[in-house]
Formats: structure tokens, sequence, C-alpha cells
């Protein structure tokens, strides 16, 4: 059953996870101040999932019950179905800037996969324990986060090889009724406004790293369970039009001896899928993050065009501005069609879901990595000072300087300054502004680093193929 965006906040109000930000516990996520721009920017997911213009692109119908699901919840049985997810998430993130509800449709689709593949190499019983909470998840449409990324320690040592042997969350021991898990998620998207947390490892281990192949699910207020975090956007701030009102909050989880029972555990030291469980996470995550990423692209291009005509330039008809604005375009498109092309080329694995193909998939997220810096140098250049230097609305509207601000900042006589300095705030907000760094580190680290990418784009390209093409031609 599909929730109301009040009755997901409302939902949070039963949940009493600990969370901490700048230190001082939070009593209520739901009204805390702090993040309700994180909590806001969630709650559209549900709005939209019940508009009946979005039905299409926001719901789907599970094939495991046969009822109508949040696609964000959805285990893809179609090519058809990941491209629908793609431009679900740049419809989501064009409205809020990062949806963060996807990371939990790319775990499900990921654990989908590999709970099939894990029980057929070990005989285990982990794919129908995780078709019940599926099922669970999507009854009561209910929101997780994801948290893969591990504390890591030293970069160039595995997990068992660490200082300390809790920098990857890692099994301490294990009875009749589950495990009990110690460590810490480093980084975590929106984890304080969600209801469950799906953990997943960070990377392929080895026999010796087997306590650190783990999957579990749990309520976020499981004791034992406590999150440190961000605030979400730049809540509460008059200046910050855009990231005041939808942001996302990231956290660190630590887990001090969490106890899971078994029933919510879908890997336990089955140390050589590991790794395919994350590169699975890793292929769908990073399509979502082409369609958000488009999503923040289209904010860009609409307030660029916007501030250049407030300016007194045609973006058509002025040279070097229509150049601009075509190489913002490209940027945001050409990454976008490689998640388009990631979709249409996805095939079925062999537990029956559907998965992008890898190499589209990274592609297009080390093109939007990389290229998240020339779109802001565009947009800084095209838009001139005004960005970082418009009067805050109190000026504005204050009876002392607000005339003549108004009257000074017109730029094109038919466009009010009012107009001007409002697309130039926005801009502000998500390019040049804290929000506009986080907007900036996210694009380039979420979702892995360009360097994850290569290497993946490296190990699934056919190079071989290419290599014999070229031998034939050349007689080699
Ligand atoms: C805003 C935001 C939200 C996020 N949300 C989530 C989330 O919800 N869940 C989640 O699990 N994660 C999340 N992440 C984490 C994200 O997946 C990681 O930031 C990313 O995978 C990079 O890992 P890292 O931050 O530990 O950087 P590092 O791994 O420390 O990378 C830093 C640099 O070191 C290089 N490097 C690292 N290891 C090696 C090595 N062995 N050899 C050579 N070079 C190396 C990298 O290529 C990179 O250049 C989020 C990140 C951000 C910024």
């Amino acid at each position: 059953m599909l929730k109301t965006p009040e009755e997901y906040v409302q939902s949070l109000r039963d949940l009493d996870p600990v969370v901490y930000i700048r230190g001082n516990r939070v009593e209520s996520v739901a009204d805390e101040p702090l993040l309700e721009p994180g909590v806001n920017a969630v709650a559209v997911t549900y709005e939209f999932a019940l508009l009946p213009e979005y039905a299409d692109t926001m719901t789907a119908v599970s094939h495991v019950t046969g009822r109508k699901v949040n696609r964000l919840l959805h285990i893809n049985t179609s090519q058809n179905d990941l491209l629908k997810k793609l431009e679900m998430v740049r419809l989501l993130c064009r409205e809020t800037g990062c949806a963060q509800r996807y990371l939990c449709h790319d775990a499900l689709n990921a654990l989908y996969e590999t709970t099939h593949n894990l029980d057929l190499q070990f005989g285990t019983d982990y794919h129908v324990k995780f078709l019940t909470y599926l099922e669970y998840l999507q009854d009561a449409d209910l929101t997780t986060c994801v948290a893969m990324t591990d504390a890591k320690g030293d970069r160039s040592k595995r997990p068992h090889e660490q200082h300390d042997p809790d920098l990857y969350l890692r099994i301490v021991s294990r009875d009749d009724g589950g495990i009990t898990v110690r460590g810490i998620k480093a980084i975590v998207t929106g984890a304080p406004y969600t209801h469950e947390i799906i953990v997943l490892p960070t990377r392929g281990m080895t026999a010796q790293d087997e306590d650190y192949a783990v999957s579990f699910a749990i309520p976020i207020d499981t004791e034992g369970v406590e999150l440190v975090s961000r605030e979400a956007g730049r809540p509460g701030d008059p200046g910050a039009p855009f990231t005041s009102r939808y942001g996302q909050a990231t956290a660190q989880i630590m887990f001090d001896d969490v106890f899971i029972p078994w029933d919510r555990v879908f890997l336990a030291g089955e140390w050589e899928l590991a790794g395919s469980l994350t590169e699975s996470f890793a292929t769908h995550h990073r399509v979502s993050c082409i369609g958000a990423r488009a999503g923040l692209g289209d904010m860009l291009i609409g307030a660029s065009v916007s501030l250049a005509e407030a300016n007194g330039l045609d973006p058509q008809k002025t040279g070097h501005v229509r150049d601009k604005i075509s190489d913002l375009i490209k940027y945001v498109e050409s990454s976008y069609a490689c998640g388009v092309t990631a979709a249409v080329f996805g095939k079925e694995t062999r537990a029956g879901n559907f998965i992008p193909d890898p190499v589209y998939s990274n592609i297009g997220k080390l093109l939007q990595g990389v290229h998240i810096y020339d779109i802001f140098r565009i947009v800084h250049d095209t838009a001139g000072g005004i960005l970082v230097a418009s009067p805050y609305p109190e000026d504005m509207q204050s009876p002392a300087v607000g005339e003549k601000l108004n009257r000074y900042l017109r730029a094109r006589e038919d466009i009010p300054a009012d107009y001007r300095v409002s697309v130039a705030r926005l801009l502000e907000d998500i390019t040049a502004s804290y929000q506009g760094g986080w907007y900036s580190v996210i694009s380039i680290s979420g979702g892995g680093s360009p360097e994850a990418t290569r290497l993946e784009v490296m190990r699934k390209y056919d190079i071989e193929e290419r290599k014999s093409l070229a031998e034939k031609l050349s007689g080699a």
C-alpha cells in the first residue's frame, strides 16, 4: 500500500533511532529542523508516486506480490523497468536535488540477484529470506538507507590487514539465533530519516576476510546502532532558496555489537560472492547517479539561460553564451545517454531480474563525475559575479534600501531585478555555497570514485574482441 507523504513523516515518529548532530541527541528526526530538507526530499518520492501523471514512471507492479509498489522498491523485470527507473530518478532529482531513496532500489536489485547466486553455489536459503523482507518493504512502502562504504582504514590494505580489526564492519560472533556485528559504515545518505538500514560489503574479499563478507537489514532504531549525522542542506537559511527546502544528510552509522537475526541476514562469510554483490549494486547505482545529476543539470541549464537573459544576453544570438549553454547541454545529456544505453542493453540475470549494461553505467557515471567541474565553471562564467554577490531577500524587500536595489540591479529593462537576483541566488545555492561544494563532491565520489569506474570499464569492456578486429584488419 503506497504511503502518503504525511504517513511517511508520521511513520518516522514511531521509530526512536539514536541520532546525534553537532554533539546533540536528536529527539525526533521528523521534527528536527536540521533534518527537515532531507525529510522533505524523501517525502516527494511518496508524493509523486500518488500523482496520476507520474503513475507509470513512479510505480510498478511487483512481480513478487502482484501489487502496485513505489518503483523505488521494485525489482526490475525488463529493460523497460531499467529505463523507467532512470527517468524516475531524473524526475525526482530535478525537483529535490537528490532523491536518496534510489539507493534502496539499487541494493534490493543487487540482493535479489546475489542471494539467488549464493543459494545456487552454497545451498543456503538467503533468497527466500530476502523475498520475505522485500515483500515487507514493498507492502509497508518503507524507505531504507544503504550502508556500504566502510571506514576502510589504510586504503592499501585489505580488511584483515588493518591495524584495527573493526575498520570494516565485521561479524564478531554467530549463534543459532543470528550474527553479532561490530564496526562503522562511514558515509550513509539519508540515514536518520529512513526506516531501515541495508548493509552491503564495500569490496571484494579474500578467504582471510570472510568475517567482513556480510550483508543484512535491520530497523534504524535497533539496539546498539548509533548515527552521527550532518544537517540536510542549509536548513533555515533564507539565502538558500532551494537547499533550505530540499537537502540530503549523510551519516556515520556505528554498530556496537549489534545482533542480527538469521532471517535478516543475506550474506555471512561467503566471501567468494562479496565482490559480485558490491559490483551488482554499483552497476545499478551508477545509473541512479546518472539520473540524479541529469536532474541537477536540468536546474542548471534552466537557471543559466534565465540569468543570461536577465543580464540582457540572448543565448540563441550571443555566440559565446550559445557555446556555453550548448556545452552544458552536451555534458548533461551525454552522461544521460549512457544511462539510457545501459538500460536498453540491460541483461537478465540468472535470478531473473534485469541489470544495466556495466560498461555504459560506468562510463555515464565517469562522465558526470569528472565533468561536474566543467559544468560549474560554465555556470559561473555565464552568470557573472552576481552569482555570489546578490543581496539577501531581506535587503531586496527592505523599506530602507529595497527600492534602490531593485532599480540598480535590474539589467534587461523588461526583467525585474528580483527575478535576476532570485535566479542568481538559486545558482549560488547549488553551485557556490557549502551545498554547491557538496554537489560537486557527491558527483565525483558518490557511487564510487572515477578510478573505480575506470577499473570497471577496463574489466567489462571487450578489449580482446577489439584486438582481434585490429589483427584481422592488419593481418598481424
Ligand atoms: C554525498 C555522499 C553520499 C554518499 N552516500 C553513500 C551511501 O548512502 N552509502 C554508502 O555506502 N556510501 C555512500 N557514499 C560513499 C561513496 O560511495 C564513497 O565516497 C566512494 O565510494 C569513495 O570512497 P571513499 O570516500 O572512502 O574514498 P577513498 O576510497 O578514500 O578514495 C579517495 C581516493 O583514493 C583512491 N583510492 C582508494 N583506494 C585505493 C587503492 N586501494 N588504491 C589506489 N587508489 C585508491 C580513490 O580512487 C580516490 O581517488 C557517499 C559519498 C558522498 C560524497
